[in-house]
């Protein structure tokens, strides 16, 4: 049995060192790829549940990586984040979010929002700030066409640093959206002392919804609770008719999901900047 046992551990060993090899790769390739400019966004539409209207695209980052080809960021921003890349690959979303916005502007298409994801590590810089403004300046986007979110985790590190840099934010015009909310575990009081414009539903939720009458429960006290906070609400991650029947009945205000786009590059997102109503 013992040494049954032991080859277990260094059958463990084996996996371990060559997940810790591939990591060691793949954080040099990232180093490379942050130099080479490796990155392209996808955009993916919210929707608003009674026009069907599109009210901001968000930006959602891919690797494509040389051998591996195009890699999710569940792949990367974790260790972007460990290998101390973020500020810089952030940057880099953000100022091809802005030209972009700019670029959709000045072909005339419906203004709409640009909605950038903050990694709670950029997030916690003292810079933060100074690095928004400086990609706005540069790339002459209006703040109102600039939205950022920040996971609901984010929001509960170093509470008065975050609650500050927030409010000179939505002073500018920012909107401000909490990502993944009802995970992270903030009561109502707590979430009230930020200046927040829109709560996002956690795709977890909405998954379950359908099945189980408690995650139905907390979507509706979510809504509830959202609504006598006078913020915005989307629900991300629909996928089906059956779930945006609900969150219309519930007073949920957008959707984000599959059912209407999955991310796509920007000309393709382009086509939903219409009048029309894409639901
Ligand atoms: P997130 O911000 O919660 O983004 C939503 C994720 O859910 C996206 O995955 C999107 O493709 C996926 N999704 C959207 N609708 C549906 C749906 O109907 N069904 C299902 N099954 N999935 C849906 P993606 O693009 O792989 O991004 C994963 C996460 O990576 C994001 O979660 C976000 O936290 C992070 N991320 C993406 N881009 C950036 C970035 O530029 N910077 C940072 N810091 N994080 C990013
Ligand atoms: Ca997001
Ligand atoms: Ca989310
Ligand atoms: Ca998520």
């Amino acid at each position: 049995a013992k040494g049954c046992g032991k080859n277990v551990y260094s059958l463990f060993d084996k996996r371990m060192n060559e997940h810790a090899s591939e990591r060691v790769t793949l954080l040099a390739d990232l180093r490379q790829a942050i130099e080479q400019g490796e990155f392209v966004l996808h955009y993916q539409p919210k929707v608003d549940l009674l026009t069907g209207k599109v009210t901001s695209v968000e930006a959602l980052v891919r690797w494509m990586h040389p051998r591996l080809g195009m890699l999710a960021p569940d792949k990367f921003i974790r260790l972007a984040e460990e290998g101390g890349m973020i500020a810089e690959l952030t940057e880099w979303v953000m100022r091809t979010a802005c030209l972009q916005a700019r670029a959709w502007q000045e072909a005339d298409l419906a203004p709409v929002r640009v909605a950038v994801n903050l990694s709670p590590f950029h997030f916690q810089r003292q810079d933060v700030k100074q690095s928004i403004c400086a990609v706005l300046g540069s790339t002459g986007l209006d703040p109102a066409l600039l939205e950022i979110e920040i996971t609901e985790s984010a929001l509960m590190q170093n509470d008065e640093y975050t609650c500050r840099v927030l409010s000179e934010l939505r002073d500018m015009g920012i909107t401000i959206s909490v990502d993944d909310f009802g995970t992270g575990y903030s009561s109502l009081s707590y979430l009230h002392r930020f200046p927040i414009n829109t709560l996002k539903i956690d795709r977890t939720f909405i998954l379950n919804m359908m099945k189980s009458s408690e995650d139905q429960a907390i979507v509706t006290a979510i809504i509830a609770m959202a609504k006598s906070l006078k913020m915005q609400i989307v629900a991300e991650g629909v996928e089906s008719v059956d779930q945006l029947e609900t969150l219309k009945d519930q007073g949920c205000h957008e959707i984000q999901g599959f059912l209407v786009s999955r991310p796509v590059n920007a000309e393709r997102v382009a086509r939903f900047f219409t009048d029309e109503d894409h639901l």
